[in-house]
Parts: structure tokens; C-alpha cells; sequence
């Protein structure tokens, strides 16, 4: 790095002290909390063992589910590598707690991306196919618009569902207490409505997850937060018992739920990954508050505000051209440990409007807790930037992708 984008970096890493203290502390109390869930279950290297066929009493996937369990202080859990991808575990989640005649409450805005054809779509077995009826209400001011809410509630929405973290837009993730807030107000105006909350990118950021303030069932991807890197796919999902089952009939089939289910390498990068995750999140969360800092300082504008305490581990950078956009972004994957001699270009990606561009030289395929970077090309200009195995790799990439964006300036 040139002389400047030290100067730049280290200005940066000086502001961000205070910031870094904060998320320690975050990633103290949430390894003593794995790892107070490790003991009580007692996980010893029977756990890691591969099983086949089946799977009848495999105590690996049993163990990991009853830890993540009470690592989210939830009743139950369902972890599996036959959830394919977080898109896929909201999907099976929300068949499972739906059915025809039921309706679901987007409490949040329209939900991720990927869930839209899932809820939507026509003729592709979506919620709508089996005529599971949707509504949603737009956030206002970035938090849940409780008056619209006090009014859709009043229907008694079988489920009322809401994204913890940004998805593709220029807002602050939820902060713990706003979701404390919104669980109360929900349980107030209906208590029956299930809370469904999309964890993707949340956990570990704060000490606690959306299970301990009210929701009643979270899901996530194990590719991102919750397994450190080291997990080579799978979802989870975490809530109250009954509707953890119904879940887990819906992913297996009526009455056998999570009885069945083998995996024939090791679960150990399961485990291992979950007692990572939390220095991982806070490696990757320190990685962000850099970028922030040392962008804020040359002037680009990034949400979440570089003094904010982050909610989730994306920092979104809003770029003033398309070519610095793509600069950047392709400065990512040149920093990458894996393909890093691969140029990204934008694409027509399928269900995206816009081209997209992404850098996600990973060791997982397409694993997010790894660094990386996506954005649609479009005005404003803005890169989704996220994750960091390690904050002396973010510290890397970033200043490489400074040098490169103030040397074309
Ligand atoms: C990543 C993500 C998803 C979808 O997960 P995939 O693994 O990409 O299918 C859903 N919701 C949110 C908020 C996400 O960040």
C-alpha cells in the first residue's frame, strides 16, 4: 500500500478504536456462551462422526442441533446440511408453518430478493399457488411503520415476518432492541401470530439473537455468521418446539421429522465453525468499521455511519460512478486468497433486474462470511461489502482497493 493509503488506514483504525472495543466485548460473551452450550451437551468427537443411510439416532446431528438450541436461546433448532442455502431454509420454514388459507404479514418491507418468487411467484409452487395469502408494509423513517401494523394485525396474520438484516437496501439492520419493540407490540395486537424472523447476517453481531426478545422462530444460512467459514453448506432454523417441528416435518415428511437424516463426511466443521463464528463475525465486523472509516474519510458516504455500532456485517458504500463501482469491487477479488487472478464482470444474473457485479473469491462457494462484494449496476452506485475471515484480510483488500480508486481519480 502507498504511503498515503497507510496514513488513510491508520487514521482510520485510530477512530475505529472504540468501536473494536465494543465488538470484542460482543464476541466475548457470545464464546461464553457457546461454549457454555458445548458443555452442557456434553459434544466430545462421537458427535463428529459421519452416519449413512438413515441416520437414526445420529447423535452429530441431534448434539448440533440441541446446541445451536441454546446458543439462541430457543426452545428447539433444526440444523442441517440438507438445507441448501439460506433462500432455502426460509422456504421450508415458511411451508411449514403455513398453510392454504393462512396468511403471512412482511412486516419489514418486501423481504429478501430471492423470497419474492417463493411468495409471490405464479404457477411455481409458491405460498400464493397454495393459496397462502401475503401482505406488507413498508418500513418508515428505517423501523416498522407501527401504525399500519396496529391496523393489518388486527386480521390476525398467521405469520408476521420480518428481515433482520438490510437485504439490498441503503437502511440500518435492526438493532435488538427495535425487534424487542416490535416482538412485544406484535404479541400485544395478536398474540397468536407466529413471528418469523430472517437471522441471515445478524447472528453474533449483538449478545443476543431475536429468539430472546420474542421471536418465536429464526432461520439462517450456515454460510454466512453462524459457522465461522468452516461449514461447507446447510441452514438453520431456532424457535419454540412446536413450530421447530412442524419445520422439520415439512424438510423430511409428515411424522418423521428430524428422526431421519444422515451426512456421510464429518459434522466437526460444524461445531468448529459455530465456536469460531464469534470471533469470526467480530473479525469481519471490524473489517467493515475500517472500511467505513477509510471511505467516510474520503468522502464517500456509507450506511451504516462510520461511528455506528454495526447491526448486521454488510457496510453498503454508495460509489459516484459506475467505473469506481467496478473498480472496487474487482479490487476485492483481486485481494482474494482464492481466484484472485479472475476479473468480475457484471452479468445478467437470473431474477435480477439490473446487471450484477460480485467478488466473492471464497473458500466456500459463495460463502458471505467470507470477504466479499456485490452490486447491481445501477444509479446510485452501491456495493454491498461484507464479511472477513480475518481483519488483517479486510485490512488488506481494503487499502489495496483505496490505492487502485485514488490512483484512477
Ligand atoms: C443471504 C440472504 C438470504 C438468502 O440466502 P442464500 O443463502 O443466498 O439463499 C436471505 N435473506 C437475507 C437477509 C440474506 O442476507
Amino acid at each position: 500500500m502507498n504511503e498515503k493509503t497507510k496514513k488513510l488506514i491508520n487514521n482510520a483504525e485510530k477512530s475505529a478504536q472504540s468501536i473494536f472495543e465494543a465488538i470484542d466485548e460482543t464476541a466475548l460473551a457470545n464464546t461464553q456462551k457457546v461454549l457454555t452450550a458445548f458443555k452442557n451437551n456434553r459434544i466430545s468427537a462421537r458427535h463428529f462422526a459421519p452416519t449413512t443411510g438413515y441416520g437414526y439416532d445420529d447423535v452429530g446431528r441431534d448434539a448440533l442441533s440441541a446446541v445451536f438450541a441454546e446458543v439462541f436461546n430457543a426452545e428447539s433448532a433444526l440444523v442441517s446440511p440438507n438445507l441448501l442455502s439460506g433462500t432455502h431454509t426460509l422456504t421450508v420454514a415458511l411451508f411449514g408453518l403455513l398453510k392454504t388459507g393462512d396468511t403471512l404479514l412482511c412486516a419489514s418491507g418486501a423481504p429478501y430478493d430471492t423470497l419474492l418468487e417463493i411468495i409471490h411467484g405464479e404457477n411455481n409452487g409458491s405460498l400464493l399457488d397454495y393459496g397462502i395469502k401475503t401482505d406488507t408494509i413498508d418500513l418508515k423513517n428505517n423501523d416498522f411503520d407501527y401504525d399500519s401494523l396496529a391496523v393489518a394485525l388486527q386480521k390476525e396474520p398467521t405469520v408476521v415476518f420480518a428481515t433482520r438484516s438490510r437485504g439490498y437496501s441503503w437502511r440500518e439492520a435492526f438493532s435488538i432492541e427495535t425487534f424487542s419493540k416490535f416482538c412485544r407490540f406484535v404479541k400485544e395486537k395478536s398474540p397468536k401470530s407466529i413471528i418469523f424472523v430472517d437471522n441471515c447476517y445478524g447472528e453474533f453481531v449483538s449478545e443476543v439473537e431475536p429468539t430472546a426478545v420474542g421471536a418465536d422462530v429464526i432461520a439462517g444460512s450456515l454460510i454466512k455468521n453462524p459457522c465461522g467459514g468452516l461449514a461447507p453448506t446447510g441452514g438453520y432454523i431456532a424457535g419454540k418446539t412446536a413450530y421447530v417441528n412442524s419445520i422439520a416435518n415439512r424438510l423430511t415428511s409428515p411424522s418423521i421429522g428430524a428422526e431421519v437424516g444422515s451426512y456421510a463426511a464429518t459434522y466437526r466443521p460444524f461445531y468448529q465453525g459455530l465456536f469460531l463464528a464469534p470471533t469470526i463475525v467480530a473479525n469481519a465486523l471490524k473489517g467493515s468499521v475500517l472500511l467505513a472509516f477509510s471511505m467516510e474519510n474520503l468522502n464517500y458516504e456509507v450506511s451504516p455511519a462510520a461511528n455506528l455500532r454495526p447491526n448486521d456485517i454488510i457496510r453498503s458504500v454508495k460509489f459516484n460512478t459506475s467505473e469506481e463501482l467496478i473498480s472496487f469491487i474487482q479490487s476485492i477479488q483481486y485481494a482474494s486468497p482464492v481466484d484472485s487472478y479472475v476479473t468480475p464482470e457484471p452479468w445478467d444474473m437470473p431474477g435480477y433486474e439490473d446487471k450484477v457485479i460480485m467478488a466473492a473469491g471464497t473458500f466456500v462457494q459463495g460463502a458471505s462470511i467470507e470477504l466479499s462484494a456485490d452490486s447491481p449496476i445501477r444509479a446510485p452506485y452501491i456495493a454491498y461489502v461484507q464479511g472477513g475471515l480475518t481483519y488483517e484480510h479486510c485490512k488488506i483488500a481494503i487499502a489495496e482497493a483505496i490505492d487502485r480508486l485514488t490512483a484512477a481519480n
